[in-house]
């Protein structure tokens, strides 16, 4: 049976990654997206093995000792990781597989997974960015904050990836990923 492939979308949080994958997902269900494994506490609506697999630290770290995680990072404060199991599956079967990460972990990818596309999802502007942090009203400030600081990190590796696209207009960048995506 055919290979599938590994896609890997990353860029700062509040980018709007989030909606392109669900947008994406609604016109091509026939994608996976991967779930991954997080020790942060679960946002109001957000639902175990859906959203995330919600686990301690301690049962976290037991995943990294066992390498069950194809990457995994450290991001404002909580552990965040990609469960190998499943999107090996999924690959092996044929499927084209998302992942939607931060960008350490999309970074280090191309070392359990040489053949991924790995695309960096930019903002307008900083300006922008902190707009969106804010509107989704589900961080505290700290936390806004923190990830504001982080995604200044971030941008500076962009150059980095396979691609980059500028999330400005939604349609636009839906087209672009799915351009991406499926060009070869
Ligand atoms: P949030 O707490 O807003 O759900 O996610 C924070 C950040 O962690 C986002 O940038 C999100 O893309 C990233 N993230 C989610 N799952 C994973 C994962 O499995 N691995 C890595 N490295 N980052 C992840």
């Amino acid at each position: 049976m055919a290979s599938g492939k590994l896609i890997v979308l990353t860029g700062p949080s509040g980018v709007g990654k989030g909606t392109l994958v669900r947008s994406l997902l609604v016109r091509h269900p026939e994608l996976y997206l991967s779930v991954s494994a997080t020790t942060r506490s679960p946002r109001e609506g957000e639902i175990e093995g859906k959203d995330y697999y919600f686990l301690n630290k301690s049962a976290f770290e037991t995943m990294i000792e066992q390498n069950q995680l194809l990457e995994w990072a450290e991001y404002a404060g909580n552990y965040y990781g990609t469960p190998r199991t499943k999107v090996e599956e999924k690959i092996d079967q044929g499927l084209i597989v998302l992942l939607e990460i931060e960008v350490v972990g999309a970074n280090s990818i191309k070392d359990s997974f040489p053949d991924a596309l790995r695309i960096f999802i930019l903002p307008p502007s900083l300006e922008e960015l902190e707009h969106r942090l804010r509107s989704r009203k589900t961080d505290t400030e700290e936390a806004i904050l923190r990830r504001l600081e982080r995604a200044k990190e971030e941008l500076k590796v962009s150059e980095e990836f396979d691609q980059r696209l500028v999330n400005d207009d939604l349609e636009i960048a839906l087209q672009e990923l799915e351009g991406a995506i499926f060009s070869d």
